[in-house]
């Protein structure tokens, strides 16, 4: 199996995440991916340094504005300058204002932060998502992109959840250009980004289990009634699940999921993969063993279909780079 990393991603480091309970010190930290890279490395894949994506192919995908706003936000200040977190939100009923560093609660959802490696990092994450999916469109049956920071709860315009530019998302769109794509999210948190930006798309198909938003991030998206619309109706698809969900309840859920894929006939299997889901998480509370990340694995390789994985969450660090690579193996061995 192909994997893609690029370790630039380390210039993004927060200090702290703001949450109803006070700051804690930022779960997305660079040290998730050395972990990954570190397991892989062991367990004998080869990881591949992405070419850097040009900067129209994010074109596809995300707002112009929006991108000019990441890349200049930081333009004019010292390499060291704090962290911008935003703490007045637009709701976008309001005008865009003309000051960059105000524009953040402008295409910020959430206080995620923004720091000056933020626009690069992300970058170099998406870089190693679309040379997945390069991969795949040259015939690869199988690739991994080790993407940090995650990307599934950015929207064509917005940020928020440790999230810029939306890496399943970018792979997805480049892969569906003449081809149907599925796209599935197995992250514990729903992929709200995602799910916006292909909610009106008739080529890619959205399926996501996750933590049911009723009480769990990001709240006002992943209910099951949200199905799509336009040329998209019925191309959305959520399964929320209840606290507490262990290796059986998840899947069950997850071949119902798989079998609507098959139904969609997809050339292609995008899969924003997500490890939060397993038990141990610190951000998660479900029950799911890491024999149940195995059998994940299993049932997506089964699919039979070239296959992109892309990392999203996952934060547990003891467990982060052995979860992934049982995530991994049934697909690169199958
Ligand atoms: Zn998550």
């Amino acid at each position: 199996m192909i994997v893609f990393y690029d370790p630039g991603h380390s210039v993004h480091n927060p200090e702290r995440e703001y949450t109803s309970g006070g700051p804690i010190p930022y779960p997305e930290c660079a040290d998730r991916a050395h972990g990954i890279g570190a397991a892989l490395k062991e367990a004998g894949f080869t990881l591949q340094p992405p070419p850097p994506c040009a900067p129209e192919a994010l074109r596809t995908v995300h707002d112009g504005d929006y991108l000019d706003f990441l890349s200049a936000v930081y333009s004019n200040q010292h390499p060291h300058s704090a962290e911008l977190v935003p703490t007045t939100f637009a709701l976008r009923g309001g005008r865009r204002p003309p000051c960059r560093r105000a524009q953040a609660g402008y295409y910020g959802f959430d206080t995620t932060p923004l720091t000056p490696g933020t626009c690069s990092a992300a970058r170099a994450s998406a870089s190693s998502a679309l040379a997945g999916a390069g991969a795949l469109a040259d015939g690869a049956p199988a690739a991994y992109a080790l993407c940090r920071p995650p990307g599934h709860h950015a929207g064509r315009d917005y940020f928020g959840g440790y999230c810029y530019l939306n890496n399943a998302a970018l792979a997805a769109a480049h892969l569906a250009t003449g081809a149907r794509v599925a796209l599935i999210d197995i992250d514990y948190h729903h992929g709200n980004g995602t799910q916006d930006i292909f909610y009106e798309s008739a080529e890619v198909f959205f399926v996501s289990l996750h933590a049911d938003p009723s009480y769990q991030y990001p709240l006002f998206w992943g209910y099951a009634d949200e199905r799509g619309t336009g040329a998209g109706e019925g191309l959305n698809r959520n399964f929320p699940l209840p606290p507490g969900t262990g290796d059986d309840t998840y899947l069950a859920a997850l071949d119902q999921a798989l079998a609507l894929i098959a139904d969609f006939d997809p050339a292609y299997l995008v899969v924003s993969a997500g490890l939060d889901i397993y038990g141990a998480d610190p951000l998660g509370d479900w029950d799911i063993t890491q024999a149940g990340i195995t059998r994940v694995g299993a049932r997506i390789a089964a699919a039979g279909r070239p296959t992109l994985l892309v990392q999203e969450g996952g934060y547990n660090l003891a467990a982060l780079g052995a979860n992934t690579r049982r995530l991994l193996e049934p697909l690169a061995t199958g």
